[in-house]
């Protein structure tokens, strides 16, 4: 990857406005055109989030949110054990705050690029989370750090190499790399093609595959020791979205409808149908998913890496 220019692309689907692209020399997955910088950082500090806690669902949303954000803290400090830890596009830094309240973790810092979820890091939890890029912010981070996180925030990047190469000066040796990002080869992107929820244009801008990903770490002096292919938080409620984009050829109505802010579908007797029709699926979705579950067609990459 490192001596591709991905120069020599070709179309793969049309979503949102956006064309999915994939260069031919080596397979990397693209979103084109690529949005302009201001318009990405207005997507974040404007759009994403809304209300005082700065959170996106409603109210049983923001309580999966919470614990699926303690779980994460809960795995990283039984597996690593991390005292120094920098998590990359954090939100409102939950995570960290769980790592250092319960899990005694000492230098916690965070990026992101929504001034509310700053400001609520910081007020709420006294976690200091840096504005904007990681390359904007490197020299207010210190080094040495045992773990990096990248939660689903990779695919929202579009020069990926500068942040891998950047975590990699930024950790101690034998420090870790830990990133999860949609699967673009999973068998629902397979069966749902432009439906597929993964693809997220214009917030995703970079569509890995197992092996994209690998490449990319590797390349970079990273180690791969951890593989995994299904999210609780993530696997099946994205099948099951995908299903449901691909057979009524709308874009994701049934996720906009549990969010809170500009995003929100408004409430309507078509919610209840996408509802019923959601529960129907469901039950398929965890079926597929458990036949998945440990293989490279599953929803999610999700790989730890070791700095060498
Ligand atoms: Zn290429």
């Amino acid at each position: 990857m490192l001596d591709c220019d991905h120069s020599c692309s070709e179309k793969l689907f049309f979503v949102n406005g956006y064309n999915i692209v994939f260069c031919k020399k080596c397979g990397f997955r693209k979103t084109f055109p690529i949005p302009k910088r201001q318009d990405l950082a207005d997507i974040y500090d404007k759009n994403f989030y809304s209300g005082n806690d700065s959170r996106r669902f409603g109210d049983i949303g923001e309580m999966l949110v919470r614990f699926f954000r303690f779980l994460r803290a809960f795995k990283a400090a039984l597996f690593y054990f991390p005292k120094r830890v920098l998590d990359v596009g954090c939100g409102r830094a939950l995570m960290l705050y769980y790592l250092k309240k319960y899990f005694k973790a000492e230098y916690v810092i965070g990026t992101q690029y929504c001034s509310a979820s700053i400001a609520y890091a910081k007020k709420k939890f006294g976690i200091d989370v840096k504005k904007g890029e990681l390359a904007d912010n490197i020299g207010s981070i210190e080094k040495n750090l045992d773990l990096i996180c990248f939660w689903h925030v990779l695919e929202h990047i579009d020069d990926v190499e500068t942040y891998i190469k950047l975590s990699y000066q930024l950790l101690k040796k034998g420090g870790k790399l830990l990133i999860e990002v949609p699967n673009s080869e999973s068998f629902s992107a397979k069966i749902s093609k432009n439906g597929w929820m993964g693809w997220d244009t214009p917030n995703h801008l970079t569509h890995f595959t197992p092996d994209s990903l690998a490449g990319l770490l590797e390349n970079n002096g990273f180690k791969i020791f951890k593989k995994k292919y299904f999210s609780a938080e993530y696997s099946v409620f994205t099948t099951m979205q995908s299903l449901l984009n691909k057979i009524s050829g709308e874009w994701n109505y049934f996720y906009k409808s549990l969010l809170v802010g500009k995003d929100k579908q408004e409430f309507s007797a078509k919610f209840i149908g996408y509802f019923l029709l959601a529960v129907c699926l469901a039950p398929l979705a965890i079926i597929a998913n458990l036949i998945f579950y440990n293989s490279r067609q599953g929803e999610v990459i999700h790989y730890v890496a070791e700095k060498v």
